[in-house]
């Protein structure tokens, strides 16, 4: 009889999150038998360490980790990638025979991968701007590096959190922090949105001239409508103007070669997810439900469905969208 493999992904929020849908497409498309739920957990002090050890002895193998979890994951780690290490945040959890924890980070992985293998861009010899400096951002900078652009700016409202990074990450490329303002007059070829004001439907304050002849722009965030930030590369003549569901596709691809030793197969799968939240959108949302401090526990912190992996994908949708062709207003955050 075959053992079913269980997996999660814990957040807060988290009945938004498309992992469950990539990950038994993963499964399905490789023949693997896993079961994988998304976990509401409390944001209380201790509740993401006590859901993580309670998914441990359930026998989960794996654990993905988004908002707000991903530095406290990082903490509970017994052992962490190289790559994790200097990300300061964990988003794979596998849990080994000896009962440890081992923590990786592959967003940085994930958008590497889209942007170069699925679309064919180049950062090697670049001159590349990164907007924002949060937890994305420093979770992408040691593989975005590890192509070796010409230099990489960081630009940030806090200007300070910027120069952290620069500092942190000085090592291993040319690297400069520097405010909105001082962008006027520089041009770049690459321009990566690793800012969240898309999710209020905003954007940075960018110069006109911003964008280098054939330049690439590139949002973390994705949406089944174009981003502020998409909007804008498109008004100003990008070459490309791409988001970050792929990015998305590709960091679960990165976590479930983790914890499954195969590397699946990610194109078939981002046009699937395109269409769904395409079709999401076009449908009346009900009200989203966010936990706080004060709320108790949401959700039993147990697998909530064992569901055959052919359940994935539901009905058939829409032949896939070109970016310019969608109509409806949306946003996400990662997972
Ligand atoms: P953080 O909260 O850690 O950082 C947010 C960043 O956005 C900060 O640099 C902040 O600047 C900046 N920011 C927020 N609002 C504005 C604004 N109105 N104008 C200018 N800057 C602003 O968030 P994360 O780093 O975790 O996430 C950033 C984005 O990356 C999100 O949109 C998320 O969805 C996306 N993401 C996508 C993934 C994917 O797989 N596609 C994976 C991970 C993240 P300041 O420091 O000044 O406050």
């Amino acid at each position: 009889m075959s053992k079913t493999d269980l997996y999660a992904v814990m957040g807060n929020p988290i009945a938004h999150s498309k992992s469950p849908f990539i990950h038994k497409a993963f499964a399905k498309q490789v023949g693997h038998d896993i079961a994988y739920d998304p976990a509401l957990i409390p944001t209380e002090e201790n509740s993401f360490s006590k859901a993580v050890q309670e998914f441990q002895q359930l026998g989960c193998k794996g654990v993905n980790v988004t908002v707000p979890f991903k530095q406290k994951a990082w903490m509970l780690c017994h052992e962490r990638s190289a790559r994790a290490e200097k990300a300061g945040a964990v988003n794979t959890l596998s849990f080994d025979e000896l009962g440890r924890c081992l923590g990786d980070n592959t967003d940085g992985v994930g958008l590497v991968r889209d942007f170069t293998k699925n679309h064919q861009g180049q950062l090697n010899n670049k001159r590349v701007l990164i907007l924002g400096a949060g937890g994305a951002v420093r979770g992408i900078l040691e593989p975005l590096l590890a192509e070796k652009p010409t230099l990489c700016t960081i630009a940030n409202r806090t200007v300070s959190k910027a120069e952290e990074l620069v500092q942190l990450f000085a090592d291993e490329g040319t690297l400069i922090a520097c405010s909105y303002d001082a962008l006027i007059g520089q041009q770049f070829d690459v321009i990566i949105n690793g800012t969240s004001a898309s999710l209020q439907g905003e954007l940075p304050p960018l110069p006109d001239d911003l964008l280098a002849e054939h330049a690439w722009c590139y949002d973390m965030m994705y949406a089944g409508t174009a981003t502020p930030f998409i909007t804008w590369a498109l008004a100003h003549n990008a070459q490309k103007a791409l988001d970050g569901l792929g990015m998305l596709v590709e960091q679960a691809a990165e976590s479930f070669y983790i914890w499954r030793g195969i590397r699946p197969e990610t194109q078939a799968v981002i046009s699937r997810l395109r269409e769904r939240i395409i079709r999401e959108q076009m449908m009346p949302k009900a009200p989203q439900t966010i936990d706080t401090n004060t709320t108790t526990t949401t959700q039993p912190v147990k697998f909530m469905s064992k569901k055959p992996v052919n359940e994935v994908g539901g009905p058939e949708g829409p032949e896939p969208t070109r970016f310019g062709d969608w109509e409806r207003k949306g946003r996400c955050i990662d997972f």
